[in-house]
């Protein structure tokens, strides 16, 4: 592996941070100017820790958006969206093997996926024939104000220039064309609970957004929020078996305290929504 550099904020460019966490040997750190966190020192490149490539299982990161479960998810959740269609392009950013491109298209969209590792892009198109590029996409020469959605579902906390690539989705959207983002919420209640859960420090993940980060970056790149939300509360998986009453103590105390997390905005994951205005 490549020795690991430092690098400044990718929001303000600024270079003062505090330490936060350290997590299997990696620091995390916050800017002081702007409350980014990233991994600081961190290795590069990007592709060497992704857990698609590194871990054994690749296979199942192929396949699993295919399943008659993800299918019928997706195919609910792409009618979020259906008021923005106009140019009917929608481009997906690490689209994986494109599943969720593959239903996008059953609903009548024409799509258009982006993704590094190349045996899951491979697989979506000779599997199913979909227009997938291998690569990033500040690397991709695509058309200007070409699509009305972007979407990057549980993405932008992998990539080295999150911003950069918020500008560039900005140029490549139509007028008031949107951007959906799906990423770990830093700033959940699990997390404070149980701060070093090691499920969100995945290898691979160079970014840790809260709904104000997220909100900056988007704001600086030219967009308006259309929506946000946050989900999701869990109490860390024991290793080993559980005795029984405590695992329903416990599934009942998580099923207490998720709807009361997310109406607080301290759910795991954010989900915005966010128009395409003037970048100033
Ligand atoms: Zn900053």
């Amino acid at each position: 592996m490549s020795q690991p550099v430092y690098v400044k904020c990718n929001l303000c460019h600024r270079d003062e941070t505090r330490p936060l966490i350290k997590v299997d040997g990696f620091s995390w750190v916050s800017c002081q100017h702007c409350g980014l966190i990233y991994l600081d020192p961190r290795p590069k490149p990007a592709k060497e820790l992704n857990p698609a490539i590194v871990e054994p299982g690749a296979d199942y990161y192929i396949r699993k958006g295919y399943s008659r479960d993800k299918q019928n998810y997706y195919k609910k959740y792409l009618k979020k969206f259906e008021g923005y269609r106009k140019t009917n392009r929608l481009l997906e950013i690490g689209c994986a093997s494109g599943g969720f491109l593959y239903a996008a298209r059953d609903c009548g969209w024409q799509v258009k996926g982006i993704e590094y590792f190349e045996p899951t892009a491979r697989y979506g198109r000779d599997h199913h024939n979909l227009d997938i590029i291998t690569g990033s996409l500040l690397e991709i020469e695509l058309p200007k104000e070409h699509f009305d959605l972007v979407i990057m579902n549980m993405v932008i906390e992998h990539l080295e220039d999150p911003v950069g690539t918020l500008f560039k989705i900005n140029r490549l959207l139509r007028p008031k064309g949107v951007v959906y983002i799906h990423t770990p919420n830093y700033d959940s209640l699990t997390l404070k609970l149980f701060p070093a859960y090691p499920k969100f420090f995945p290898k691979g993940h160079f970014y840790f957004f809260t709904v104000r980060t997220l909100k900056k970056a988007l704001k600086k790149t030219g967009f308006q929020i259309v929506w946000k939300k946050t989900r999701g509360f869990e109490f860390p998986k024991e290793k080993g078996g559980v005795p029984f009453l405590k695992r329903q103590s416990l599934r009942l105390l998580t099923d207490l305290v998720s709807p009361v997390v997310n109406i607080l905005g301290k759910g795991d994951r954010v989900r915005v929504l966010a128009e395409k205005g003037i970048v100033s």
